[in-house]
């Protein structure tokens, strides 16, 4: 029989934008499976199938406008009938309309007997776990992995984007009423923020509930964002090391690569910590259901698992749902185009690629490709790569980049990207843009946006802010004040250490303790080659802000274990207050940076001047001598370098 499957009621919407069409004639879907993707300027939102079968015909294309009753798809419902049968509970869908099949999600991975083996496991950021819980843990996460899987396993390679489970409220529904058990603090969420909030609070002595809509705990940190990326990056070093190397008389040969099994071992590390995760969880008693969870009211969440929806009634609350790759509007549709959650599956590495957006994400991509082999070319549309860092911090790492990639592209824009059988063919508009060029692969990694409009917030009475944060005070608390949100759904900097304070933070408070953030130091790293460091008051800030300061800098190029790593490319700079020659903030450009930014934040913290950093003794040789250096010359006790007494 065929049926038309059409948009539903969307609230008094019209005429409302379809952003991508997410199913084709042939395709055989289940109820609840991801038709198309609406977006109005509030929100946006995936339309679910709701008869499963075979689809004859697709009405809608990207760029279309519709309304309630417009026609999506026409399908032959005979094959509905037998998937329906075979166990399709409505409610199921949001974690089983991924093919699990078609691309082994983390956990299907992490499980291979190296991982699962490995008493390297206990040495992970689980640190507690001990080898044997983490084999322990092997079990339970095979078996995770065909029920719900992590966001690596999707197979049109859109990332960790949330598919909207089918409404079941209608407006108008008394909200949060309903049925379900009591719970005492639930955590939506187990990312970095999420499953630090959960494992700080259970150690408070709440009853804590964490809800999880993929396989894996971790969230994008560990499973498609800092671990992965970290892994790969790695393999890069060691690949550009050995390259080095042949001039300094050590020739290895050029690299041979064996994709599957770097997969496989970056898997493998990704597997060790949502494993940790695991076992940490149950040590502490933390019960974690799975599903996609949604408001339903000011004390109660909605939670669509593979076994149906479940409401769960909660006395307090934090919100740790975080974000997604932001995606670039009039895009095509094409496997081709990767957003970091593709790009970190490395579909394959030779070729063209372009990378559109150079913030850290892109760039440290840009760095695994380009050692991999890819000729990458990079597109930014502000002046500067990696926006918001001080210019002369970049200045070594856009050196490197210049001489080795094929092009660095500022101040310009990607004006279309048309798929063609041999490649993407790319168009730029900007001041001087080469001609259209044709790319194997193109990276979009244009920033992340704030889940805060996919979790049904307005619910509960939860204000959102346009861009889909959640405004929080220093408690962490949003305006309903049992509720907290922490981490990259509640503001900037999007990074994994802020959430986890965050985390810290909100678990304290919600357990009844004095306990409030202090974002004055957030370091931020880029593991580029070379890296890039900094921590409290930036140069440009202080510019912008008027802030007087003094700057001590120490150049790499005099420091004796940067000559011995074979890198001169370095510096170390650090910004002291002019009155109290206490520190600032600190900025750091070199081989391991992102470990040297560590002490400048303590110094930071614990208000120490340039005295103190001077006066503490360095071990030798060592790149932290650097800082040691930089505020010497401002303390004027100096003997590394020679500088004119002013
Ligand atoms: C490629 C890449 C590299 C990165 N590298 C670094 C780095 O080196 N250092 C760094 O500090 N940061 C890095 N980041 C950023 C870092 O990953 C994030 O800042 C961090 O993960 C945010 O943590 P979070 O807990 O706020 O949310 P997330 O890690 O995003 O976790 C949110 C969790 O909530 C779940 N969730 C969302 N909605 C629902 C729902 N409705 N129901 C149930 N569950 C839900 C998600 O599935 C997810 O598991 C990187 C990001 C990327 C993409």
């Amino acid at each position: 029989m065929s049926v038309e499957l059409t948009v539903p009621d969307i609230g008094n919407f019209t005429d409302v934008d379809v952003v991508d069409v997410l199913v084709k004639p042939g395709d055989v879907i289940e109820i609840d499976a991801p038709l198309v993707t609406l977006e109005t300027d509030k929100a946006s939102m995936d339309v679910p199938a709701t008869t499963a079968g075979k689809v004859t015909e697709v009405l809608l294309k990207r760029g279309d406008k519709v309304s309630k009753g417009s026609v999506i798809a026409r399908i032959e419902s005979g094959a509905a009938a037998a998937a329906t049968a075979a166990g399709a509970a409505p409610a199921a869908s949001p974690v089983r309309a991924a093919t699990p099949a078609s691309n082994p999600a983390p956990a299907a991975s992490s499980a291979s007997p190296r991982a699962s083996a490995s008493p390297a496991a206990s040495a992970s950021p689980a640190a507690s776990a001990s080898a044997t819980a983490s084999q322990a843990s092997a079990s339970p996460q095979r078996a995770d992995a065909g029920r719900a899987p992590a966001p690596a396993a999707r197979a049109d390679h859109m990332g960790d984007t949330v598919r909207m489970p089918a409404p079941r409220l209608r407006e108008g529904e008394p909200a949060g009423d309903g049925e379900g058990r009591q719970v005492q603090l639930l955590v939506l969420g187990s990312g970095p923020g999420g499953y630090t909030a959960a494992f700080r609070a259970a150690d408070l002595g709440m009853k804590v509930t964490l809800v999880e809509r993929w396989g894996e705990l971790g969230g994008v940190c560990l499973n498609v964002g800092c671990i992965p990326s970290k892994a790969l990056l790695h393999a890069a070093k060691v690949i550009e090391d050995a390259d080095e190397m042949t001039e300094r008389g050590i020739v290895f040969g050029e690299p041979r690569l064996d994709l599957p099994r770097l997969r496989a071992w970056k898997s493998s590390v990704v597997g060790k910590l949502t494993g940790g995760l695991k076992v940490l969880a149950r040590q502490r008693k933390v019960e974690v259901v799975r599903g996609v969870g949604r408001f339903v009211g000011a004390n109660v969440l909605e939670v669509l698992g593979a076994n149906g929806a479940e409401r769960i009634r909660f006395e307090q609350c934090i919100i740790a749902a975080g974000s997604e790759p932001a995606r670039l509007p009039g895009l095509p549709q094409d496997p081709r185009i990767l957003d970091s959650t593709g790009a970190l599956e490395l579909p394959d590495v030779s070729g063209e690629m372009l990378i559109i957006g150079c913030g850290i994400i892109g760039l440290e991509m840009a760095c695994v490709y380009d050692a991999l082999g890819s000729r990458v070319s990079l597109v930014e549309v502000t002046p500067q790569l990696m926006p918001g860092c001080d210019p002369d911090l970049v200045r070594p790492l856009e050196r490197r980049i210049r001489s080795r990639y094929r092009h660095v592209l500022l101040n310009t824009r990607v004006a279309g990207i048309e798929p063609q059988a041999g490649g993407l063919r790319v168009t730029f508009t900007g001041e001087k843009v080469p001609e259209p060029q044709l790319f194997a692969r193109v990276l979009v990694a244009v920033g992340r946006v704030p889940n805060g409009r996919t979790i049904a917030a307005e619910r509960a009475g939860i204000k959102v802010s346009e861009r889909g944060y959640i405004p929080v005070d220093r408690q962490m608390r949003t305006n309903v004040p049992h509720i907290f949100a922490i981490g990259d759904i509640a503001a900037p900097p999007l990074l994994a250490h802020k959430a986890m304070h965050e985390g810290k933070v909100a678990a304290e408070v919600a357990a009844g303790h004095k306990s409030s953030a202090d974002w004055r130091v957030i370091p931020s790293v880029a593991y580029t080659d070379p890296e890039i460091a900094w921590a409290g008051l930036t140069e440009t800030e202080a510019r912008d802000r008027g802030i007087a300061v003094k700057k001590g800098a120490f150049p790499w190029v005099a420091n004796g274990r940067s000559l011995s790593l074979g890198r001169e490319d370095g510096f170390t700079k650090l910004l002291f207050d002019p009155d109290t020659q206490r520190l600032l903030g600190a900025g750091i450009v070199g081989t391991n940076a992102g470990e040297l930014i560590s002490e400048v934040a303590l110094a930071i913290e614990t208000g120490s001047d340039a005295e103190d950093i001077g006066l503490t003794i360095h071990p030798h040789p060592t790149l932290s001598e650097t800082v040691a250096g930089a505020a010497e010359a401002v303390a004027g006790t100096l003997t590394d370098l020679y500088l004119q007494r002013k």
